[in-house]
């Protein structure tokens, strides 16, 4: 309940019931529009998680037992309702993020996308059958649930974070535990009430509000959490995939990338610093497949930047429609961001635009930072190494093709990448030789729908794929079934 001037309070979701923490503790979600306190949150700690999972481990034999059409059925049934409660999510997921609501509705609209998606699979659900070398004798393929799903999120698209881990465990026949993002509680708080309207029976999806440490890490740990898929930072999935790999846990792991955006001198420039700046500021940077190295050929450099900073000095700041994009998340990542721009001044980077906090009407209390374009940087340095999260990208200058890819290539994280370019050839080559999990050939880095498969290379990921068919991978497991009949017993 919200009473006048004060925060609502955002509870777990235990078997069907929000409630509190067991101990009683709470913690404050900061709006990032205005920095006001926004909400109060439970903080749970490994008893709350029990509690959760054993609701969960309970819960999914039921659920498993009823055929996967209907599971699809009333996972359309909850796409249904986001759809008919479009406006109070959008309205929970812009103030949560700070970003405007006509972005807050676009990521909405995915999340409802993805669910009818999965929806649609029900009804598909292949296997496949396979000939034998023994005589009246067939073996088939066919998908079985993992049990409980251990579901960790980041907050920067938080209703598509949950549907996309949601929908495809749900409809494989598992029960989830989700550990909600600190920075975004409510919104998997309305997705659970969604989907009990929807049919879902109590405690086949369970969330948990806290701190990664204290609310994440006991749900990593619990041997009853049959597959732990995790979307954020490449530090924390690095403990994540430590922690469950001493148990033998299936571990799906969405991490964090440094996509370079390659601009050929045969490219349609005006294009090009057009997609460029939505791929590096639109959600305020804050999207795993920003891009946040723009890599341009020698001779069509300094009309690219130009044409890119038009772009940055066009964009408008600030939480409404009227703007191009919002905060970032919160008061720490902001300092980081701003931390990591004057390390590299100092090593001799030149800021060409952007790269303080923007104060002033409008921006006061708020965690804001204007588009950021930074040259004179070379591949090694750790602003064109480390992600920041942020609407900040490097601009460098290559001599060619090779040197561009090369410089594409050399980076920790292989998630996203693109290239722009008139020639066949080039956009060819450079999609099958830049190690990336996903490539645009004169697109953005960032737009991949909800039917595609989509993951990362080297620090981005461990190799498996959300959302698309290949979703149904991370949450279920294949049994090998051999049938043999007797024609003599007919
Ligand atoms: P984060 O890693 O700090 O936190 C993500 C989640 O992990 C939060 O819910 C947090 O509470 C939890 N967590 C933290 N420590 C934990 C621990 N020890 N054990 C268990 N859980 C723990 O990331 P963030 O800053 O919230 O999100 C930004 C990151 O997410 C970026 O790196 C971004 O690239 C990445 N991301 C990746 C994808 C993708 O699909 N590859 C999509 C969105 C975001």
């Amino acid at each position: 309940m919200r009473g006048r001037g004060e925060a609502v309070l955002i509870c777990n979701v235990i078997a069907g019931e929000e409630r509190p923490a067991v101990g009683g503790t709470v913690f404050e979600k900061f709006a990032p529009a205005t920095g006001d306190v926004l909400s109060v949150v439970t903080r749970s700690d490994a008893s709350d998680v029990d509690a959760a999972i054993s609701a969960a481990a309970a819960a999914q034999p039921r659920w498993a037992a009823r055929t996967v059409e209907e599971r699809g059925r009333i996972i359309r049934r909850i796409a249904q309702l986001l759809e008919r409660e479009r406006e109070a999510v959008v309205a929970v997921v812009a103030a949560e993020t700070g970003k405007s609501p006509k972005d807050a509705k676009g990521e909405t609209d995915g999340a409802i996308e993805l669910g009818y998606f999965i929806a649609g699979e029900g009804r598909r659900f292949y296997g496949k059958t396979m000939p034998s070398a023994t005589p009246n004798r067939y073996a088939m393929t066919i998908r079985q649930p993992l049990g409980v799903a251990g579901l960790i999120i980041a907050a920067n698209t938080p209703i598509a974070n949950v549907a996309w881990k949601v929908f495809p465990a749900l409809l494989c026949g598992n029960a989830c535990v989700l550990k909600a993002s600190e920075d975004t509680p409510e919104t998997p708080v309305l997705f659970a009430r969604l989907a009990r309207e929807a049919g879902l029976p109590d405690g086949v999806l369970n969330i948990v509000q806290g701190f990664g440490a204290e609310a994440g890490q006991p749900l990593v740990e619990d041997s009853r959490v049959a597959v732990v898929s995790f979307t954020g930072s490449t530090a924390v999935g690095r403990m994540i995939a430590e922690v469950a790999g001493k148990r033998l846990a299936k571990v799906c792991l969405e991490l964090g990338g440094k996509n370079p955006l390659v601009v050929c001198d045969d490219a349609n420039l005006e294009k090009a610093a057009e997609t460029a700046a939505l791929s590096a500021f639109s959600n305020a940077g804050q999207r795993c497949a920003a891009g946040s190295r723009l890599i341009v050929f020698d001779s069509v450099y300094d009309r690219f930047r130009e044409l890119l900073l038009e772009r940055a000095g066009a964009q408008k700041v600030g939480p409404g429609d009227e703007h191009d994009f919002g905060p970032v998340i919160n008061e720490r990542q902001l300092a980081n961001m701003l931390g990591a721009v004057e390390r590299a001044k100092a090593a001799g980077a030149t800021v060409l635009t952007g790269g303080e906090r923007l104060t002033g009407e409008g921006y006061d209390g708020g965690f804001y930072i204007g588009p950021t374009i930074v040259e004179n940087t070379d591949g090694s340095s750790e602003i064109s190494r480390t992600e920041l999260f942020g609407p900040i990208t490097t601009l460098h200058r290559v001599r060619d093709f090779d040197e561009a890819l090369a410089l594409a290539n050399a980076s920790p994280y292989g998630l996203t990448a693109a290239i722009w370019t008139s020639s066949i050839h080039r956009g060819n080559e450079f999609l099958h030789r830049v190690v990336a999990g996903g490539v645009q050939v004169n697109g953005p880095t960032y737009g991949f729908e909800p039917h595609v498969p989509f993951g990362g290379q080297k620090d981005s990921g461990t190799g498996w794929r959300e959302p698309g068919t290949e979703a149904l991978d991370v949450y279920s497991d294949w049994k090998t079934v051999y049938v043999t009949h007797d024609p003599a017993a007919v």
